[in-house]
């Protein structure tokens, strides 16, 4: 694998890079030109970078899978150009993107590094520099052997370095605005970076990138909630175009045992759509052997979404519905871990 010493930084939008608008006083995505020149400092760094801009930029609550598909296409045209890539992304949709690209880049070798900030640049205590420099650090980390030290698809934020299909928005104001609960984080930026390595994927470095960018977005979250009713529930279940459910259930997979609603998913189930079970826990896993009520969703044909985040889950279901039209593969496929997205 040869180094190039270089990084591409793609500036997709996000309060990183937005402004006042003096009319209305919200923050609106300015031009890059307004970023760069208030950041210096990237002059300084070791790494040559070049950039991409999105134009226009956007806010990240307008990020799609068409959008995701365009990434790809950056990433896998410019791939043996760059040692890694960092995505300056809003924070209120990063862990999607995140979770998308994962499935999305397939046998990907190098470092994709999403990260934004919560503070605009140009403002006095922005936490952006620190969350951009520190990305363009670790994307151009190697190990001594040769290869990317960071071979997968990650969020920086704030001193930690997550797997992006594991992370989730914490916070709407405060700087810590990510975690991992059920991941363990793959490096802690300090005075040093203390990298977990046994927690980092080890891909097969000799595998080319294989990028898909069909998304089938035929999907829905739905959350359980004691007095849910069966009139919405049987409708949002019987829509022709649905494929898949990404079900928010109690606990560690408990769902009400009400005879309609097992009626409701099952006749879902039969016509082909993928019911996966996730627990509203921030943290821990689904057990579905673990209460009766657990047990009656398995037996109606709901699968386990082990201890997926939403985003995961979600991303997840619309990439094999974009690659397999039998839903026996779909939920085969969702039941493994294919790029570190859940523990079995
Ligand atoms: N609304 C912004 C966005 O996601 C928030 C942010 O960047 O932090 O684009």
């Amino acid at each position: 694998m040869k180094r190039t010493n270089k990084v591409l930084l793609i500036y997709t939008g996000g309060t990183i890079g937005m402004g006042r608008n003096p009319l209305t006083g919200a923050l609106e995505p300015l031009d890059f030109n307004h970023l760069s020149e208030s950041m210096p400092e990237m002059k300084y760094v070791d790494t040559n970078i070049d950039v991409y801009q999105f134009t226009p930029p956007i806010d990240s609550s307008d990020m799609s899978p068409r959008m995701w598909a365009q990434l790809v296409r950056i990433v896998a045209e410019r791939y043996d150009e760059y040692d890694g890539f960092v995505i300056l992304h809003g924070t209120d949709t990063m862990a999607y993107t995140a979770s998308a690209l994962s499935f999305m880049l397939g046998n990907l070798t190098k470092p994709v590094i999403l990260t934004g900030s919560q503070l605009p640049m140009g403002q006095l205590r922005t936490d952006g520099k620190e969350n951009v420099l520190t990305s363009i650090e670790l994307a151009s980390c190697y190990k001594p052997e040769g290869y990317p030290r960071i071979p997968e698809v990650c969020i920086y934020f704030n001193g930690h370095l997550l797997r992006g299909n594991r992370s989730t928005k914490i916070a709407a104001d405060g700087f810590n605005a990510f975690d991992s609960f059920n991941y363990a984080h793959l490096c802690d930026a300090g005075v040093n970076f203390n990298f977990h390595d046994h927690h980092i994927l080890k891909p097969d470095y000799s595998r080319f990138l294989e990028p898909h960018y069909a998304m089938d977005n035929n999907v829905i979250v739905f959350s359980l909630f004691p007095g849910i009713s069966e009139h919405i529930v049987h409708n949002i279940v019987e829509v022709p175009e649905l494929r898949g459910i990404v079900m928010r259930s109690f606990g560690s997979g408990n769902a009400p045992q009400k005879a309609w609603m097992l009626k409701c998913l099952r006749s879902a189930v039969d016509r082909g759509v993928t019911i996966v079970n996730i627990s509203q826990c921030i943290s821990g896993k689904v057990a579905m052997t673990r209460y009766d009520t657990g047990y009656h969703l398995q037996s109606a044909g709901v699968i386990s979404g082990y201890d997926s985040t939403v985003e995961a889950a979600v991303t997840k279901l619309m990439y094999l519905q974009g690659k397999y039209s039998d839903p026996h593969i779909i939920r085969t496929m969702m039941s493994k871990s294919l790029v570190g997205e859940i523990t079995l």
